[in-house]
């Protein structure tokens, strides 16, 4: 963590009784201006002003008419997720704890590298999935994040940055976004669709469909959908080489299975320039020997693929532990010797939970402890309902 620790980073909220006109695709836009008595290409002004200018005030539109700057600023806003929390690890991963209009909260993490660097944005507050090795799985699902909300993640990571206009794509520090923050992001399949089409969309955010992964824990019936639909590079959070320790660490492949999900891979659009992904936490004992990467190497047979071993972050109350360091490299040598690039992960912003399988939202603590209170008070029963999608 940096010099100063916890940065209060608090951006000013917005008018919350205003519509926002983040999130809302060309035609959701248009519509909007014709309800106000506006031509439908105002929406392609206001578009450039709010995706490439990242601009939030009204009256700074200045291609736009006063008349109409004012008359935007009395029935909408350019709304982004208030800052709660900002906190920037040693190693520059940087994490944001936004608060959403209605108070829930998410996580969402930049992680730099060299010359570039990716978003890694939530989709969900929570998560219905239970994968036993994940801290952010200890949390109950909440709700879907909406499309404002999910854009809105990555325009903060803009501001933070100060990188509007969006940049050429050459030059940006933000060039990758990866959904691999909280949430399952193929349960809130519309939500994230639409949020993608605005950030792809070339005369705004404009980030390609090369540099976005979504990662997911083996939806199959809508991995199809997402290839056909998005084509954006698939990450799949395999972890276990058979049924029956999947089932165990992940319990989604009770319902979905490794030769159903391992077909829908085969399925997916892909090349050997854009490989999926198989994501790869190491569990001392449970799934690191070389049985298990011979294994591996067999489950993949046939898709292009490429593996990115994650040394399991340790979080208080882990079931798991971390694979010994040499059996983790042995593992990956071995994976090089059969053609596969195996990188392993180094751990980042560790410091400050932000690493892979840590996110857990400050705002279940916060809940929790109202919880009590309000038993406390005697009026609450105690009863969590947990939604599914
Ligand atoms: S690994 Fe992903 S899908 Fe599994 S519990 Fe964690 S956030 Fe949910």
């Amino acid at each position: 963590m940096q010099a100063g620790g916890l940065a209060p980073y608090v951006t000013a909220m917005s008018d919350i009784s205003k519509k926002s006109l983040v999130g809302l695709s060309r035609e959701q836009l248009a519509a909007e201006m014709a309800d106000i008595g506006e031509k439908p290409f105002r929406a392609k002004q206001l578009w450039h002003w709010i995706y490439h200018q990242g601009e939030t005030d009204f009256a700074a539109m200045t291609t736009l008419a006063k008349p109409l700057r004012e008359k935007l600023a009395e029935h909408f806003v350019v709304r982004r997720p208030e800052v709660s929390r900002m906190q920037t690890s040693t190693d520059r991963t940087r994490k944001w704890l936004l608060r959403f209009a209605d108070g829930n909260e998410a996580e969402t993490v930049y992680i730099p590298e060299e010359d570039r660097g990716a978003v890694c944005v939530s989709s969900q507050v929570g998560c219905t999935l239970t994968c036993r090795f994940c801290h952010t799985g200890t949390q109950m699902l909440v709700r879907n994040l909406t499309p404002e909300e999910i854009v809105g993640q990555f325009m903060v990571a803009r501001d933070s940055y100060e990188e509007w206009p969006s940049p050429m794509d050459g030059g940006r520090l933000i060039s990758n976004i990866v959904l691999m923050g909280m949430g399952e992001p193929l349960f809130n399949y519309d939500n994230v669709a639409q949020a993608l089409k605005i950030i792809m969309d070339g005369e705004g955010i404009s980030v390609s469909k090369r540099r976005i992964t979504l990662s997911t824990s083996g939806v199959v019936p809508m991995m199809r959908r997402c290839g056909e639909e998005l084509g954006v590079n698939l990450a799949v959070s395999l972890h276990a080489v058979s049924d029956e320790v999947r089932d165990r660490i992940m319990p989604i492949n009770k319902k979905y299975p490794l030769a159903e999900l391992m077909r829908a891979c085969r399925d997916y659009p892909t090349n050997n320039a854009r490989r999926i992904t198989f994501e790869y936490v190491m569990l001392k004992g449970v799934n690191d020997s070389l049985a298990d990467a011979r294994a591996l190497v067999k489950l993949v047979e046939g898709i292009p693929a490429k593996f990115n071993l994650i040394p399991f972050n340790k979080w208080p109350g882990a079931e798991f532990d971390c694979s010994d360091m040499g059996q983790i490299r042995k593992f990956s040598d071995f994976l090089f010797e059969q053609g596969y690039s195996a990188p392993i992960r180094q751990p980042r912003g560790s410091d400050i939970l932000a690493a892979c399988g840590q996110l857990k939202s400050e705002s279940e603590r916060i809940r929790c402890s109202r919880q009590k209170e309000r038993l406390a008070a005697g009026i609450e029963d105690g009863h969590n309902v947990k939604m599914e999608n």
